[in-house]
């Protein structure tokens, strides 16, 4: 029975195994798909930047025509006032000039604020140049390794079924039968250690007896609280 249960572990290990293959194919094409997204969601900010970059020195261009032609404007209405006759004509003069100095300061107000908002995009689209490039870099080798592993899953798979197909015919059948039952039934581990006194699994505690009989290991014994089957690996 001790040489069955060794078996029953080694089957465990390839169940296992076969398990986190099957698990893999879940996991892995999400970690593609996030990956893949943090690229595009950088290149997608380092584009937003440079548009806004672009629209922003357009702008500027635009209020500076603005601001120009408007002092020329000024000079010549300043001209104007020394050639003035009326008080009628020195008022509209005069409304005249207000209005030019009100959108030559506001339009330079603009100018200076879109300086700035210029030269925070500048840096920007520099950093994220860089990032995007690293980014890239970085998450095509992580990509380039997860394909592999995706590729390789039905492979591998493959040997480990044979390979369990090669200890399933040294183990007999009516132990063979206990272990598959708890494994559907339970799911996961059909097969766990003794630890600190306990079932590993459901931590159930044991009789000093029943810890003996594990040890010699010369029969079947299952937890009776969860039903897996006990081992002894000598960690307690
Ligand atoms: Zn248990």
């Amino acid at each position: 029975m001790q040489k069955d249960i060794e078996l029953l572990l080694k089957m465990q290990e390839i169940d296992y195994y076969i398990g986190e293959l099957e698990r893999s194919k879940d996991y892995i094409p999400d970690m593609i798909e996030n990956l893949k997204r943090e690229i595009d969601e950088c290149f997608e900010s380092s584009e937003n930047y440079s548009e806004r970059l672009t629209e922003a020195k357009k702008e500027m261009k635009s209020i500076e025509l603005e601001v120009q032609s408007t002092k020329d404007a000024l000079e010549k209405y300043q001209k104007q006032m020394l050639t003035i006759k009326t008080n009628k004509e020195y008022d509209a003069l005069v409304k005249e000039i207000d209005e030019c100095k009100e959108t030559i300061s506001s339009g330079e107000d603009k100018i200076l604020m879109l300086m700035g908002e210029i030269e925070e995009l500048e840096s920007k689209v520099e950093e994220f140049m860089g990032k995007c490039d690293e980014v890239k870099k970085e998450n095509n080798a992580q990509l380039e390794t997860l394909q592999e592993q995706i590729d390789s899953v039905e492979e591998k798979r493959q040997i480990k079924e044979d390979e369990r197909k090669n200890l399933q015919v040294r183990i007999p059948r009516n132990v063979m039968n206990v272990y598959e039952r708890i494994r559907k039934g339970r799911g996961g581990m059909a097969v766990v250690s003794v630890k600190k006194r306990a079932c590993g699994a459901c931590f159930k505690q044991l009789e000093p007896k029943l810890i003996q009989e594990i040890k010699k290991g010369e029969r079947l014994i299952t937890c009776d609280s969860c039903g897996r089957i006990l081992v002894w690996t000598g960690e307690d």
